[in-house]
């Protein structure tokens, strides 16, 4: 049975929910928040219904299901664990031409209430038509990860200043065409920051100025280890909405299939095929289309932040005047770390973790070997590989243990996951014996040796057994 869709207004209308449980108690939380007068009918009411009474906010009709209860509402909810009841209740609303919904009984119900995402003013609403209610819950799910919080505070902007909008531009296309350049503005980062006076403003601006500039930004996203359920909301949504994404080697084909289809996608990784971009190019790149008005969205591996060189391309896209935003990620220490079972800290083991580049001999002699030798922390080492006898002689010599265990990171959070470890002195053996590659980090400390018990993730109980 196809149903036909409607939002109703319950405002300081009477309603009734026949029922005094849990389920009674949420469908009446939910008729309260649309402003409904809501009469809860049942011979007693569980401890958040009596809290609503007590507090004013419902009435109580006690006792068993009488007819007259139907007296004066616009619509019912029966909600008892009895099927009998709810029957009885359903046919008495029916015949008196009320709406009726019987929670999960779609054959009783005259009304069905969808699944929602909530961005009041604006609302989506699911519905399968009693068919498969799962699946409208599981497409909730869905939809509320895609869709922006902000999208509430914006609906409640463009109410406000709709009569302003509607005389600005009284032509139908006009109208239309603010609304688009608008919303491939930048009003939805001022909301998100909860900016609305901000927004208010930039809106007005937009309103008044005659020819309209498109505003194209960057954002600097970071794309974590590999694992696309890493991601962040944030960044799934940035990459839903993006024109261009200037992307690195490190991330991944499946989250590059998360991006809009028609997305322009750019390799610009210092690896990306044979060919070397520079840092100079993925600056031209990022302004080029920018520029052009396109939402760019220079898509990193980890966090941009940590070894990203994103703080060089900020300074850039300021320089040039390029409106940005960074999205954090998560970065390759931490996810690796999970995904082996690597604690980075340890009340018993160490107190504090320093994430590391080792990536050539000179970065190597910058370091100071002392500080790093130091016990009772770990180290995270990225972009090492290459560097693995000269790390591990530097380490001895400055003290650190000959047995300071190491877990030796491969692929990490990917399906293809690695996991080596072993001791110090062993480190570039291990490392050659396994033919362990980039990308891969290392985490040395005595918290290492925990891998081996709570590794939880892929093949790591079997690489662990091989090599031990
Ligand atoms: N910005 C990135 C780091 C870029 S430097 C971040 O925050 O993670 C590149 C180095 O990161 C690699 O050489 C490797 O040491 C590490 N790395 C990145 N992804 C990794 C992964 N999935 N597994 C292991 N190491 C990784």
């Amino acid at each position: 049975m196809r149903l036909y869709p409607v939002f109703a207004a319950l405002k300081d209308r009477p309603v009734l929910v026949v029922g005094g449980g849990d389920v009674a108690a949420r469908k009446t939380a939910a008729l309260l928040a649309a402003g409904a007068h809501v009469q809860v009918g049942a011979p007693a009411l569980s401890a958040p219904l009596a809290q609503c009474l007590a507090q004013g906010r419902i009435v109580h009709n006690a006792g068993a299901f009488e007819e007259y209860w139907l007296d004066d509402v616009w619509l019912v909810v029966a909600a008892t664990d009895d099927r009998r009841i709810n029957a009885q209740v359903a046919a008495a609303a029916q015949l008196r031409r009320i709406f009726v919904n019987v929670v999960d009984d779609a054959e009783l119900s005259s009304f069905h209430v969808p699944a929602v995402i909530d961005r009041a003013p604006l609302l989506v609403a699911i519905s399968s038509g009693g068919a498969a209610p799962m699946l409208a819950r599981w497409l909730r799910v869905q939809l509320e990860v895609l869709l922006d919080h902000a999208l509430g505070p914006l609906a409640a902007l463009l109410q406000r200043r709709r009569g302003a909008i509607l005389e600005r531009h009284r032509n139908l296309s006009a109208r239309r065409d603010f609304y688009e350049r608008l919303f491939a503005g930048r009003i939805w980062q001022m909301l998100r920051a909860g900016n609305v006076n901000v927004a208010e403003r930039e809106l007005d601006r937009a309103l008044v100025a005659s020819t309209p500039t498109p505003t194209g930004s960057v954002a600097l996203v970071g794309a974590g280890p590999g694992d696309p359920g890493l991601l962040t909301l944030r960044a799934l949504r940035l990459l839903n909405e993006a024109d261009v994404i200037l992307h690195d080697r490190l991330v991944g084909a499946e989250i590059l299939d998360l991006a809009r289809r028609d997305a322009q996608r750019i390799a610009v990784g210092k690896q990306a095929s044979h060919h070397h971009v520079t840092q100079e190019r993925i600056h031209a790149l990022m302004l080029e289309h920018a520029r052009a008005g396109r939402r760019v969205v220079r898509l990193k591996g980890g966090d941009p932040f940590v070894f990203g060189r994103g703080g060089e391309e900020l300074e850039f896209l300021r320089t040039h005047d390029v409106p940005y935003e960074v999205v954090p990620g998560i970065t390759a220490a931490l996810a690796c770390a999970a995904y082996a079972g690597v604690p980075l800290t340890h009340r018993d083991h160490a107190q504090s973790v320093r994430l590391v580049t080792a990536h050539c001999k000179e970065s190597l002699d910058t370091l100071d070997w002392r500080a790093l030798a130091a016990e009772r922390q770990t180290l995270a080492i990225y972009m090492g590989v290459a560097q693995l006898d000269t790390l591990r002689d530097r380490l001895l010599a400055h003290g650190r243990a000959a047995t300071t265990p190491f877990a030796l990171i491969e692929n990490g959070t990917r399906p293809e996951q690695r996991v080596i470890t072993g001791s110090l002195a062993d480190l570039p053996r291990l490392q050659r014996q396994h033919g362990v590659q980039s990308p891969a980090l290392l985490i040395l400390g005595e918290v290492a040796a925990l891998a081996s018990k709570l590794a939880w993730f892929g093949q790591d109980l079997r690489e662990l057994e091989r090599a031990a």
